[in-house]
């Protein structure tokens, strides 16, 4: 697997908070030859919840993944359940692909955290659920100025009423920061990623789905009429291939995703149990998730255990010296927004990686001209919902059902190339120099 990270980037991170809380199954490693339907490369949400969908439609369907199942971004994330997948603000929804796309889109962003919320009621997953909805924190007076401005048009697009808290009224909310105000909308709510993870792996077993771990696809290649995956111990024929890979995704297996995804890094820090002293001081008491306004945003949640989660934008470059500054730069942040937690010892930090398209939205249909090949990827940084959402509408795509929620059309249209090839996180760049001089 040729990918553009360096090593470090594609390593277990050494502690992070959720495996404590639900170490995964072990699934095993592939061994010999084996004929299945549906293949599924990536067993994170996106490939259990395509998977899922398949088998129950009497789809024998086999899911492998490099290392195990949920070790990528879907069993690291910041769990929030939420709107969001793709970069394009409304206005551009429908400049690009018209106002009925655009609605249809949010249609499918609404749609996407009812889809998680009736798979953990369906098969009885708990996850430690909290929040009611999220919250957006404005990070200056303008950022503010700007929430109450757009808040009837936030309201017409998700058909909810929406709660603007002004900043005098944020301490006695619970949410004590430094912000200026804030809005929530009543959508989403917050998971624990490895116990959501590991509930639906338990859901596809029992369906039926054959799991793999330690079985990296080397090779994806078309010989007849059907599929052969290649491993190190053993291969897979297949009528079908998922690529659910999103931003660990490889520019040769297969050679059609060369620089049609850019994996971005974000990272996150969990401080030990915040005791109610603590809160208090801080201000900060609510269970609410949170986000700030701010390009390059921060989120953040206390969790039910008084435990504070806190993440934000990655490194560009995965090497010590850059993961040591991105450390100190993540403590900057968090002590500069919640200074009375200072002292409070972070017990656990790690990153993973999301994934950006070129068109700043995501993709979830068939691979052009190669038939039987497909891929579902780019929820930017919001895939908890949107990837679980789309894997599940992939899998209607590949049954040749329709789809039994929103699905814009402009989601199947193939991803464009990046320029610079495998040089081109170099973009990431000077967009975060510009998002950190706009943030201020
Ligand atoms: C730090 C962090 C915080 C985040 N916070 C949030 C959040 O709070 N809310 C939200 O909505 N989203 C969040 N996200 C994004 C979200 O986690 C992802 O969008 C989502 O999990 C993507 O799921 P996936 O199944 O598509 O990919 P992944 O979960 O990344 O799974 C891809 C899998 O593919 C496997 N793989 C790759 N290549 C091969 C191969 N050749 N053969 C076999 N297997 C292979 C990998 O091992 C990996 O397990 C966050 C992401 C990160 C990294």
């Amino acid at each position: 697997m040729r990918r553009i990270y360096e090593d470090a980037a594609y390593r277990t991170p050494q502690s992070y908070w959720w495996r404590d809380t639900a170490p995964p199954a072990l699934q095993p490693q592939l061994d010999g030859d084996h004929r299945t339907e549906v293949a599924i490369i990536g067993g994170g949400f996106t490939g259990l919840n395509a998977a899922l969908v398949l088998e129950k439609a009497g789809v024998d369907t086999t899911v492998i993944d490099a290392e195990q199942p949920g070790w990528g971004a879907s069993g690291r994330n910041g769990g929030f359940c939420c709107l969001g997948g793709s970069k394009l603000g409304s206005a551009l929804l429908a400049h690009r692909f018209g106002n009925d796309q655009r609605v249809e889109w949010h249609k499918a962003e609404r749609a996407a955290v009812d889809h998680v919320d009736a798979l953990l009621s369906d098969n009885q997953i708990d996850v430690d659920r909290h929040s009611d909805g999220e919250t957006l924190l404005a990070h200056t007076p303008k950022a503010m100025r700007e929430i109450r401005k757009s808040s009837d048009a936030t309201a017409a697009t998700y058909g909810v009423t929406p709660d603007i808290i002004p900043a005098e009224e944020l301490r006695q909310r619970g949410l004590g920061g430094k912000f200026h105000g804030g809005i929530t909308l009543p959508i989403g709510f917050a998971l624990n990623p490895a116990k959501y993870h590991a509930g639906l792996a338990r859901t596809a077993g029992a369906a039926g789905v054959r799991l793999f771990g330690q079985t990296p696809a080397q090779s994806i290649t078309r010989t007849g009429s059907t599929w052969r995956v290649t491993t190190p111990t053993g291969t897979i024929t297949a009528d079908k291939v998922v690529l659910a890979t999103n931003g660990y995704s490889s520019e040769d297996v297969p050679e059609w995703l060369r620089a049609r995804y850019l994996p971005v890094q974000s990272s996150i820090i969990v401080t030990r149990p915040i005791t109610e002293d603590e809160q208090m001081r801080q201000g900060w008491t609510s269970l609410q998730m949170c986000y700030d306004s701010r390009i390059l945003l921060h989120y953040f949640r206390l969790m039910p255990d008084g435990r504070f989660l806190f993440g934000m934008r990655g490194g560009l470059r995965a090497t010590t010296s850059a993961e040591a500054a991105l450390s100190q730069k993540i403590r900057t942040d968090f002590h500069a927004l919640f200074p009375e937690w200072r002292d409070v010892e972070i017990t656990h930090e790690w990153s993973g990686l999301v994934c950006l398209m070129r068109r700043l939205t995501p993709f979830a249909g068939p691979v052009p001209d190669q038939p039987g090949l497909f891929a579902a990827m780019g929820y930017h940084g919001n895939g908890v919902a949107m990837g679980s959402y789309l894997g599940a509408r992939l899998a209607e795509t590949m049954l040749e059902r329709p789809s039994s929620g929103a699905f814009p059309a402009f989601l199947s249209a193939p991803p464009a190339r990046f320029p610079l090839g495998s040089l081109r996180r170099l973009l990431l760049a000077p967009a975060y120099t510009a998002a950190t001089l706009f943030d201020r």
